[in-house]
């Protein structure tokens, strides 16, 4: 195999400008084209890993199939790409810092100072070239968080500048910039543009391609002065403007030649051979559906939607499989606890109630599934949702009115659903709940079998409380059922409703593995038990 190429994408002027989805898109076409492709973000903050921080700060934090706590970023680039990603994928500062300090009380740095230049430069060179070493992939594309010019991201600019030198044409570096539009004036603006290049070229970085975020399409009079100033060449100076859907930003491109310039610059051969067909059909499903349904989702995080990254794509996802327009309707669980219930859940289609930690808005989750499970209509629980759902049974089916959690009271005397065993020991926060992918199998007949249509399944977990197993046969008597289990350790992973039209609550997270081509089963049969829900409604 020809030696692997390096792609970084840099982001200039201010955060936000989705270089994930730029990243994701690009992986899309060349991967579209036969190449293996993987994509890493590197992240400038000090955390190991975003595990222990608050949603509130960055969103959802995605989980990989070996246990890794990422960015949600990674989520899109399984998505896109349909292949799964790991820890190699994501890197922070706070890893990298933890590597080169170890390795100096090691003693393994025999006597020298450490510094950032080269100690924690080349830990930052080695986390990006371990995918390219794997042999796996052709082509791996590092997206670098944060903005040039922050203090934060120097030294993975220094690393970029490092690298490029040392990969020569095996390496090239696209800068994804604003365009701002000035409405007083009624122009596009590339003064920022110009700043941000300046500002890599400082650090010694000439970017190879400019994508431009644009309100407007940037014309070519802008992208040949931006060629012009910048140092690159026009046909490099792509424009971005604000898709209608993240899923159509591969199109975008493409119709301005983005993956031919990258091949070119590679000096790999440019051939008749990009497949988009399949990419196309989804987008011709998601902007024609069918019929329409409205999903409310509950969760305590919803002034935030990044919380929910994943649960929304997963419902893109299934929504076209479904040719149906799926509505979320964003419900606050805190509001549930206090006001009327009625008032929030009334007229919905499907109820999905979201994973979480703590006791904040909980009781309004436990209303909600009261709701969804007298009235009838579909309920999807995901972690936490699955627990509410076993409590709020025990508490008003089982009618042990203190049957809990002990997360949230760990004196009840229905202790429904308890701290694993192995947790009991646990200290530390970071890293350390039962994470990743684990087997689950399913009861055949059940609502989860009816999805999969297979006994074996694995799906990735992030939680430290479990189904109390010494309860199962109570429950299953009241008309609960365990459809799923771990075989290794009998954890049940799924709960159901049989007399329900469609009631189910799972342990684990299907959200993080629904991806365009393989949007998850269970979300895809839910819909489709939304879509029945309204039919009869109507
Ligand atoms: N707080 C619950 C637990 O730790 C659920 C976690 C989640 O929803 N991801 O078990």
């Amino acid at each position: 195999m020809a030696s692997t190429k390096y792609i970084f994408v840099t982001g200039g002027v201010t955060s936000s400008l989705g270089k994930g989805i730029v990243s994701a898109s690009l992986a899309t076409l060349l991967q579209s084209r036969g190449y293996s492709v993987t994509i890493q973000k590197l992240d400038p903050y000090i955390n190991i890993d975003p595990g222990t921080l608050n949603p509130y700060e960055h969103g959802e934090c995605y989980v990989t199939n070996d246990g890794a706590e990422t960015d949600l970023d990674l989520g899109h680039y399984e998505r896109f790409l349909n292949r799964p990603t790991s820890q190699a994928n994501n890197v922070t500062t706070g890893r990298i810092y933890q590597s080169v300090i170890d390795k100096e009380r090691r003693g393994d740095f025999l006597g020298k100072t450490v510094q950032v230049i080269p100690h924690i430069t080349d830990e930052i060179k080695r986390r990006i070239m371990l995918l390219g070493n794997t042999g796996e992939f052709e082509i791996v594309i590092t997206e670098i968080g944060g903005t040039v010019g922050d203090i934060e991201a120097l030294p993975y600019i220094e690393t970029v500048r490092q690298l490029k030198w040392e990969l020569g044409d095996d390496c090239l570096v696209i800068h994804l910039t604003l365009v701002p539009f000035l409405a007083v004036t009624g122009e596009l603006k590339t003064k920022p543009t110009q700043h941000s290049v300046k500002s890599l070229q400082e650090s010694g970085v000439q970017p190879d391609i400019l994508v431009c975020r644009s309100e407007k399409p940037i014309g070519e009079e802008i992208k040949r002065k931006l060629a012009l100033f910048c140092n690159v060449k026009k046909e490099a100076v792509i424009e971005s403007t604000d898709a209608e859907t993240i899923y159509a930003v591969p199109i975008l491109l493409r119709n301005q030649r983005l993956d031919e310039v990258v091949l070119k610059k590679f000096s790999l051969p440019i051939e008749d051979n990009l497949d988009l067909v399949n990419w196309k059909d989804f987008l011709y499903k998601l902007k024609y559906p069918k019929t329409e349904v409205t999903v409310g989702l509950i969760g305590k995080y919803i002034e935030l939607h990044d919380s929910y990254k994943s649960i929304v794509e997963s419902f893109i996802h299934a929504g076209a499989a479904n040719e149906c327009k799926v509505n979320i309707k964003w419900i606050h669980s805190e509001n549930l606890a206090t006001e009327s219930t009625h008032k929030y859940m009334e007229g919905l289609d499907g109820v999905l109630v979201a994973p979480g930690f703590g006791e904040r808005g909980f009781e309004g989750k436990l209303e909600a599934i009261r709701y969804a499970r007298e009235n009838n209509i579909p309920f999807f629980g995901i972690c936490l949702g699955m627990q509410a759902a076993v409590i709020e049974y025990g508490r008003n089916v089982l009618k042990w009115e203190d049957a809990n959690s002990t997360e949230m009271d760990p004196d009840t005397k229905h202790p429904v659903i308890s701290l694993m065993e192995t947790q009991k020991k646990v200290k530390k926060k970071g890293g350390t709940m039962r994470l990743g992918a684990c087997d689950c199998t399913l009861k055949e007949g059940s609502q989860a079998y009816n999805a999969y249509r297979r006994k074996e399944i694995s799906e990735r977990h992030r939680h430290r409380f479990e189904f109390n197993n010494e309860y199962l046969e109570d429950f299953e008597k009241a008309g609960m059922i365990a459809t799923g289990k771990n075989p290794d350790l009998g954890l049940v992973e799924i709960m159901e409703l049989p007399s329900h039209p469609w009631f189910v609550g799972v342990q684990f997270h299907p959200e993080y593995k629904s991806t365009v081509a393989n949007p998850h089963p269970l979300f895809v049969k839910f819909i489709e038990a939304t879509i029945k829900a309204s039919k009869e409604q109507a």
